[in-house]
């Protein structure tokens, strides 16, 4: 379980999350919509542990979120999220490295090749089993997506974080990497949240929608800010399988 305790983001004076409480339980499918600028980004960059709140706190079952990023996230944005001087195999194998090393971030010897078994079976996973030795700049758009899947994923890291991952891909290709992304999170037991301006996509996928808007007026302490609003609905699977 992720606890978001009473979370605020400020710039300077510009507030961007104001007393935003949630729970997102484990292995569930948190799709976050909303308007441009209603602090999409800014929260998964808080669930990655890239940035800490103004105020409030964050918990991983109960104990505080490390400020670094932990082996236990893995973060596909929605372009360069794979490095361009390294074939897929060792952008995969990079993401291995930095969990496993995070001091030198090297593998040397048995270690690495078994890490690199890893990467390879990873690149299967997404369908890229053939491209170990492809660079990205060589990779459709799609392609590029599952490998920074496979970078994320190969750590076996508990959460997913993704910032409109699909939002430059061919819509042709979306449903490839739905469904891709659908085994993937059931496979590996991940919990996801994903950030998408597709409602459709949204919905889809998600075991629950967050909507995030600006701040709502709080009328019982008009003299205070008011929080910011996160609408929150919560998807029966099971019953949308049956309809
Ligand atoms: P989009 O849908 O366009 O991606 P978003 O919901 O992801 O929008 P964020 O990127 O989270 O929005 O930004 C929310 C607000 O915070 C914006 O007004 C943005 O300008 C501001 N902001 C984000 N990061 C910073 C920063 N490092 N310094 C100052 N302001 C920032
Ligand atoms: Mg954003």
């Amino acid at each position: 379980m992720i606890s978001l305790r009473n979370i605020w983001v400020e710039y300077g004076d510009k507030i961007v999350l104001e007393r935003v409480n949630l729970d997102i339980a484990e292995r569930s499918f948190v799709s976050i919509v909303g308007p441009s600028g209603a602090g999409k980004s800014t929260l998964l960059r808080l669930l990655l542990g890239q940035e800490a709140p103004s105020r409030g706190q964050i918990l991983l079952d109960g104990v505080p979120l490390k400020p670094e990023c932990g082996p236990d996230r893995g973060v596909v944005f929605q372009r360069y999220s794979v490095f361009p001087h390294l074939d897929a195999r060792h952008n995969v194998l990079f993401g291995l490295e930095c969990a496993a090393a995070p001091l030198t971030g090297r593998l040397f010897g048995a270690a690495r090749r078994a890490a690199l078994e890893e990467a390879d079976a990873m690149l299967a996973a997404v369908g890229l089993g053939d491209n170990g030795h492809v660079f990205p700049a060589q990779m459709s758009g799609g392609m590029q997506q599952r490998l920074a899947i496979a970078q994320a994923l190969v750590k076996r890291p508990r959460i997913l974080l993704l910032d409109e991952p699909f939002g430059a891909l061919d819509p042709g290709i979306r449903g490839d990497m739905h469904r891709l992304i659908t085994r993937l999170w059931r496979e590996q037991a991940l919990t996801i949240a994903m950030v998408t301006h597709d409602i459709e996509e949204a919905f889809a996928l998600a075991t629950r929608v967050l909507t995030l808007d600006k701040r709502r007026h709080d009328p019982h302490a008009p003299h205070r800010f008011g929080a910011t609003a996160v609408y929150d609905l919560v998807l029966d699977r099971r019953v949308k399988a049956e309809i």
